[in-house]
């Protein structure tokens, strides 16, 4: 056990400025109108600096900064570009504890999962697009005898990236990661809830850069997301949000005929059949902790497995079991590397979810455990900790069709097979989904059956930089990671040449 020191104390590892601009062409820039807005921390609800507010001028300043990079960097071999990721890579590892403390302290989230998951997804996100580029060949192909096929990757030229605040380093890294490898330039706004982490990173990587090939406005959606996303000098947009957003986002993008990704909500079911349960058994203890993991990053990540079905047969025993496991999630201060539950990212998501708290018992949903603020007294007082909660209801109940984004999993039966499936596909969304029984068969059909686009058979919430992510139905459009990805960030030019 270790507890970090916070910002602000001698001994803290990181040492936040007390006020961040835009990061343009490589400098420091304050923005056009002078603006700035409080950053508080989620630990103590306190604010810890001033951020930059973005407008339209700011935008079209950077997008000034990532032309003039783009010719250099557009025309720079897989190579050097795959080095530079490496490099980037290897300074972020060099500063892991650093990054992660500030990263808890932005958005709240307990420190061992910033250590343990983000951090180093983060960096191996570097690292895989790094050599994913350098693997990557065009394609020829003898057509006739005198007519031949070249295919070429070329990179989009300048492209936008709009950050929410759930994990703020690793859905940045996510698109920038393979949007550089294929050699376009950037510019970002980070999520307003939680910017100061993107910053520091690029305080510590900034060098590593060409000048403009990233560039970073903070502020607000609508004053500096907007004139980002619907920008005509850039040449796709990616975004990671909530659904009514990606709507705006791909209106947007439809003026200017340019590409949309986009990383929407989810309300993922977690299938439990009736094998899974047995005394003093490893795979039921993995199923307990693959249920547990509701509340891991405090239930914001959009594929939080925020629907339990569990077959009726075995559903009394499963609930006390996974009641009793959830009273053991430790909750606390988020820089103790014990705590499993940290702070929600902000007072507005705190707001939410209480909201939901009371609108689940309007309707008439059993609270099994939890279900209140989570008083952790002291410092922590004005934080936002809010108690993993178990409810039982029924699908059609608004607890389990929207995105509550918390500590809150709304758990319900099934009959059989058809039923489990049927329950699992009756809602809007298509992100996630897990399966847990021995039986492979079962397994494999249910994994297939179920409309998500990342199913996790027999675990759940692993983000390996290999496998393809990415929603069906509202929960978006486009994958991010895998090979895949580099598709996203590419033209395809092609020759047919006659000899
Ligand atoms: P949001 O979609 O409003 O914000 C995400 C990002 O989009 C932020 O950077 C924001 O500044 C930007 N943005 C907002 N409006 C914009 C616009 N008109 N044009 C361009 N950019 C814009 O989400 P939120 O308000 O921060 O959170 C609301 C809910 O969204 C949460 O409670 C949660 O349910 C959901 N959410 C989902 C994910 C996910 O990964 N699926 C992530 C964050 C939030």
């Amino acid at each position: 056990m270790a507890v970090y020191a916070a910002p602000g104390q001698p001994d803290s590892l990181v040492t936040f400025k007390s006020r961040y601009e835009h990061y343009i062409g490589g400098e420091w820039v304050p923005p056009v109108k002078g603006r700035y807005f409080e950053n508080p921390s989620p630990v103590t609800g306190k604010a810890f600096c001033e951020i930059a507010r973005g407008t339209a001028e700011d935008i079209e300043a950077a997008l000034d900064a990532a032309h003039a990079a783009a010719p250099a960097w557009n025309a720079s071999s897989p190579a050097e570009r795959a080095v530079i990721l490496n490099r980037i890579a290897d300074r972020m590892e060099q500063h892991l504890e650093m990054l992660a403390v500030a990263e808890t302290w932005d958005n709240g989230k307990a420190v061992r999962e910033t250590l343990n998951a983000d951090l180093p997804l983060a960096i191996d996100h570097f690292r895989y697009f790094a050599g994913a580029i350098r693997a990557q060949e065009g394609g020829i192909s003898q057509i006739s005898e005198d007519l031949v096929a070249y295919h070429y990757h070329e990179p989009l030229g300048v492209v936008g990236q709009i950050i929410p605040w759930n994990f703020p380093i690793l859905m940045a890294t996510w698109k920038l990661a393979p949007a550089l490898a294929a050699g376009n330039c950037v510019v970002i706004k980070p999520a307003e809830q939680t910017p100061a982490s993107i910053l520091v990173l690029f305080e510590l990587i900034g060098d590593l850069l060409p000048p403009g090939v990233v560039n970073i406005v903070n502020g607000f959606g609508a004053e500096a997301g907007k004139p980002l996303a619907s920008n005509k000098r850039i040449r796709k947009i990616a975004f990671t949000g909530e659904t009514t957003t990606g709507r705006l986002i791909m209106q947007y993008a439809s003026e200017n005929i340019i590409p949309v990704t986009l990383e929407l909500g989810g309300k993922s079911p977690n299938l439990f059949f009736d094998d899974v349960m047995a005394q003093d058994d490893a795979y039921w203890d993995k199923a307990q902790e693959g249920f547990a993991m509701f509340a891991l990053n405090q239930g914001e990540v959009c594929t939080c497995p925020s629907r339990a079905l569990i077959q009726e047969s075995i559903a009394g025993d499963f609930l006390d079991a996974v009641v009793e496991r959830t009273e053991r999630i430790k909750r606390g201060n988020p820089l103790d590397t014990d705590t499993m539950v940290g702070a929600q990212a902000s007072n507005d998501q705190f707001e939410k979810i209480k909201s939901y708290l009371d609108i689940g018992r309007q309707e008439g949903a059993q609270v099994l455990t939890g279900g209140g603020v989570e008083d952790l007294g002291g410092e922590f007082s004005e934080g936002y900790y809010i108690q993993p909660t178990i409810f039982r209801g029924d699908n059609s109940m608004r607890i389990f069709q929207e995105e509550i984004f918390g500590p809150v999993v709304s758990a319900t039966t099934f009959t059989d097979f058809d039923d489990a499936i049927r329950i699992a596909n009756d809602t809007l969304y298509g992100l996630g989904a897990g399966v847990w029984s021995r039986n492979g068969n079962t397994a494999y059909r249910a994994g297939r059956a179920i409309q998500a686009g990342r199913v996790w058979v027999n675990n759940y919430h692993a983000y390996p930089a290999h496998a393809a992510f990415g929603g069906y139905k509202s929960s978006g459009i486009g994958r991010e990671n895998h090979l895949m990805m580099l598709d996203h960030y590419q033209q395809t030019k092609n020759l047919l040449v006659s000899y």
